[in-house]
Formats: C-alpha cells, structure tokens, sequence
C-alpha cells in the first residue's frame, strides 16, 4: 500500500545501474531509506525531485526498518533562492548535514519543524548565518550538551556577566573572569534570544556584522569542544566566510 509522508531529502547516493538511494527526515519516521528506481535515467520522473533539499510529499511503499521504494513526489516548497546562491547552498547543506548528525542522538521529531523553519527562512532571503547559528543553538539541546546561558557557567550567579566562553561551557560573570575573551553585550544578550525565539516567526535578521562574528565563533568553538562533530560541510563553509570578511 502507498503511504504519503512529508519530508525533506538530506543526501542521494547511486545505487545500482540506474538508481538511487535516498535519505529523507520524514514528520512520521525520523530519517528513513529511500530507494528511487531508475532515477538516474534522463527520461525518469523521479529524477529532478530526488536530489538533496527536495522538500515535498513522498508516496512510498513504507517498510519499517528496510529500504522503502519511492512511487512519486509532490513538492511542497522548491527552495528555489536557496538553490540560485552558492552561499545558501552551502548553509543549507551544512544543515542538512548538521541535522542528521543530530538525528542520531535523539528521534525527536521537533527537529524536523525546526529544519523546515530554518530552510525556509533561508529560502525568504533571511541572513543565513544568522538562521543556522539559531539552529545549531537549538539543536545543541538535543545532542544534550546545552552552554550554561541564565547564569555563570563556573559560580552560578545571575548577576554582572562579562562575557560568553565556549572552553568555560556558557557565560561567565567578573568574579569568574581569568583570561577569556570579552566579547560585546549585545552578543551575551543575543544568543539567549537565539534560543527562544520560535524561527517560523522571525521577521528580520540584521544583525551587525562584529556581533554575528562573536556568536559564530562561539558556536564552531562549542560545537568543537563538546559535540565531536566533524563536517566537512562546515569546513567549506569556514572557508567561504573566511573569503568573504578576510
Ligand atoms: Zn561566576
């Protein structure tokens, strides 16, 4: 029987002659297997809507821990800004790449509304950065090693915070200060909001460039320190950014 499950493709690999492997995060299943039959032929259907960052309603056959077989898709959203800019290409497929990673530490399935907000905010030309770093924040959550951001990270106190340390786990207040890095109000104050707000709702993102700096690096220092994640996605993206301000 066909089931219709909404999701979003993460990565594609070549199988067999003419085929493909898929790998969806669906709404109902978490991440599931995929396979396309003869979607690397030209004449195929199913070829221009099994790539990475297809976003639609697949009709599959399901089969529960196996390789399920893919009859159509319907598209939801095409990404189409995403996918007219190198640099939204890069952030996305970070994503992506991010949220399966992810999705090996928990099956939560909030993560997948939070990926569909995140791409689509990127899709409406919102700051791309700005969208993932509120991602990764986010998703620091469910790989269980949030920062310590409603206090100091080493004493507790609520009070006079000096600034934000990744090697130190959070914020850290003037009593604790030893050789860290001060880094502007603004950016202490930001990151918090980061982690609140609901991105389906956010409606700007211009953010001054020194700010969004400090919490960039926050976060690649954090996520190096506590997540033993590597990506080369990310190392790609380091090096774009690093093209871009340099
Ligand atoms: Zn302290």
């Amino acid at each position: 029987m066909i089931e219709k499950v909404e999701g979003i493709i993460l990565n594609e690999r070549a199988f067999l002659e003419n085929s493909k492997i898929i790998n969806i995060i669906t709404k109902e299943y978490g991440i599931i297997g995929v396979i396309a039959k003869g979607a690397r032929t030209l004449k195929s259907d199913l070829r221009s809507v099994t790539s990475k960052l297809t976003y639609g309603t697949f009709n599959i056959y399901y089969k529960k821990d196996k390789l399920s077989t893919l009859k159509s898709v319907d598209i939801i959203n095409n990404f189409k800004e995403i996918k007219t800019s190198l640099d939204k290409i890069s952030y996305a497929t970070f994503i992506l790449d991010l949220t399966e990673q992810v999705m090996k530490h928990t099956n939560n399935l909030e993560i997948y509304d939070l990926l569909v907000s995140a791409l689509t905010k990127i899709n409406e030309n919102y700051d791309p950065m700005v969208i993932m770093n509120i991602l990764e924040l986010k998703y620091l959550e469910y790989l269980g090693v949030m920062p310590v951001l409603d206090n100091c990270s080493i004493c507790g106190s609520k009070k006079a915070i000096a600034t934000l340390s990744a090697s130190k786990g959070g914020y850290v207040c003037h009593n604790c200060l030893t050789n860290e890095k001060i880094v502007s109000e603004k950016t202490i104050k930001l990151i918090k909001m980061f982690y609140y707000v609901d991105i389906s709702k956010i409606e700007k993102t211009d953010i001054k460039e020194d700010i969004k700096k400090e919490i960039n690096s926050f976060l690649d220092e954090y996520y190096d320190s506590y997540t033993g994640l590597y990506l080369k996605s990310k190392m790609f993206l380091q090096n774009l950014n690093r093209n871009i301000y340099n």
